[in-house]
């Protein structure tokens, strides 16, 4: 008998017919002799909606509160998974997060997972049933109900598999697995068998939705088992692997549009200054991705910045200290950006591949406005409007279409 999570998202439990086509899946692992553990989403849009009433309030909402109303779309979709286990003469219990003890730290909408009490799970399962956990949201040692983040419902069902010692972590999705890029930007790009979880860990980062940066982090770290697969179709899926397919330089390609470009004018070019900005950033908690400092002309610079569209609002409101620490003579912001990145272990061991990437990009008239590399990824912000173009052409250059299908 081998024990299971299996992680179903927002479009797999889309409507009441998902709900029922989920609870059947459910089920037949469970026939099938296993112990099983499932994590839901929120239905369909759900949290989408509840961010935009949010927002029809106020712009700022106390984080707290934020939270308790981001949860709630999980709460929905456990109970109604729960009553439809049910109905198909099954037992089941659905929990919330704060019911079956996920301990997170108090970063409220971007909590992470210190502790999972696993002992309540394992007095279910004994009994036969099914457990079902709500995804996206825990509880600090206080009692507030936290939110793991967008996507967070991921890292729930691969923290559970590895606090579990699950046999198996299994993510339900709407596309067949993992691709070699987005397959809605990309329409030639194709599903991979294997992925190694140093490439997925760099696609997820880069913006690559299907799964959640932290589930990956956890799956490495505690060597979860971690299959991305279909809830619809029956398909292998894409295993996710310590190994990689020989001989491919790049593997897949992302786009992010979810970061804004924020240019600080006129800094004098002495030392400290980039100490300065950047440690009233981070005081606002505020993620900063890629960094570029311009030259310097007249004793003057410009440093140049990724952050998070969420986070504008916040540094918006520390502009005037920012302005004095710093002496510039103003701060620009640019929402009208996308990163797009291509991802691959075989990068480590060839050169050319940012040259490749500027060339396509150079042909097609696409201006690069910051670049950042890791051993394993280059990244370039070009303009919104040019990434889709962007993708599909380093798509068609490095050959993803053609990515060898391997089969078990
Ligand atoms: P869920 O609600 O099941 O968590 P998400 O919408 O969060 O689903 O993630 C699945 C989506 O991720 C897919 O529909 C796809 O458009 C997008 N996606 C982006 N990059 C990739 C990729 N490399 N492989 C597969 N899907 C990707
Ligand atoms: N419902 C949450 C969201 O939409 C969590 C998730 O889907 O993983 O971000
Ligand atoms: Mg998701």
């Amino acid at each position: 008998m081998a024990l299971i999570v299996q992680k179903y998202g927002g479009t797999s439990v889309g409507d009441i017919e998902k709900i029922k086509n989920v609870a059947r899946r459910v089920v037949n692992t469970k026939k099938a002799g296993n112990d099983v553990v499932v994590v839901v989403s929120a239905m369909g849009d759900t949290t989408d909606y509840l961010v935009e009433m949010a927002e029809k309030i106020s712009k700022t909402p106390p984080k707290r509160e934020y939270d308790l109303l981001l949860s709630t779309g999980e709460q929905i979709s456990i109970a109604l998974l729960s009553i439809a286990i049910h109905e198909l003469g099954y037992d089941a219990i659905a929990f919330t997060g704060f019911q079956v003890g996920i301990l997170t730290t108090k970063e409220h909408t971007e909590a992470k997972i210190l502790d999972i009490n696993t002992s309540k799970i394992f007095n279910e399962l004994k009994k036969g049933r099914i457990v079902i956990v709500a995804g996206f949201q825990g509880v600090t040692e206080d009692g507030d109900i936290t939110t793991l983040g967008r996507g967070g419902s991921d890292t729930t069902a691969v923290a559970l598999a590895a606090a579990l010692k699950a046999d198996l972590c299994e993510i339900y999705t709407d596309v067949k697995g993992v691709y070699t890029a987005d397959p809605r930007i990309v329409k030639t790009a194709k599903k991979l068998d294997v992925v190694n979880i140093d490439e997925v860990l760099e696609l997820a980062s880069a913006g690559a939705q299907v799964l959640h940066p932290r589930s990956v982090i956890f799956a490495k770290k505690y060597k979860v088992p971690l299959v991305v697969k279909s809830s619809f179709e029956d398909d292998p899926g894409t295993k996710i692997t310590e190994e990689y397919m020989e001989g491919l330089l790049v593997t897949g390609i992302a786009v992010k549009t979810d970061e804004a470009k924020v240019s600080v004018i006129d800094v004098p070019d002495v030392p400290g200054i980039a100490a300065k900005l950047f440690s009233l950033v981070a005081r606002e908690k505020i993620n900063v991705n890629m960094i570029v400092q311009g030259t310097s002309r007249n004793g003057l610079s410009e440093i140049s910045f990724t952050i998070p569209k969420k986070d504008l609002i916040t540094l918006k409101g520390i502009e005037d200290e920012i302005k004095k620490a710093v002496s510039c003579s103003k701060v620009t912001y640019d929402e009208d950006i996308a990163i797009v990145s291509i991802v691959g272990v075989g990068m480590r061991s060839h050169y050319g591949v940012a040259a490749t990437v500027f060339n396509v990009l150079a042909r097609l008239g696409i201006n690069i406005e910051m670049i950042s590399t890791s051993e394993i990824k280059i990244s370039v912000v070009v303009r919104k409007d040019k990434a889709t173009e962007a993708a599909n052409a380093l798509h068609e250059e490095f050959k993803l279409s053609e990515v060898e299908i391997k089969t078990e």
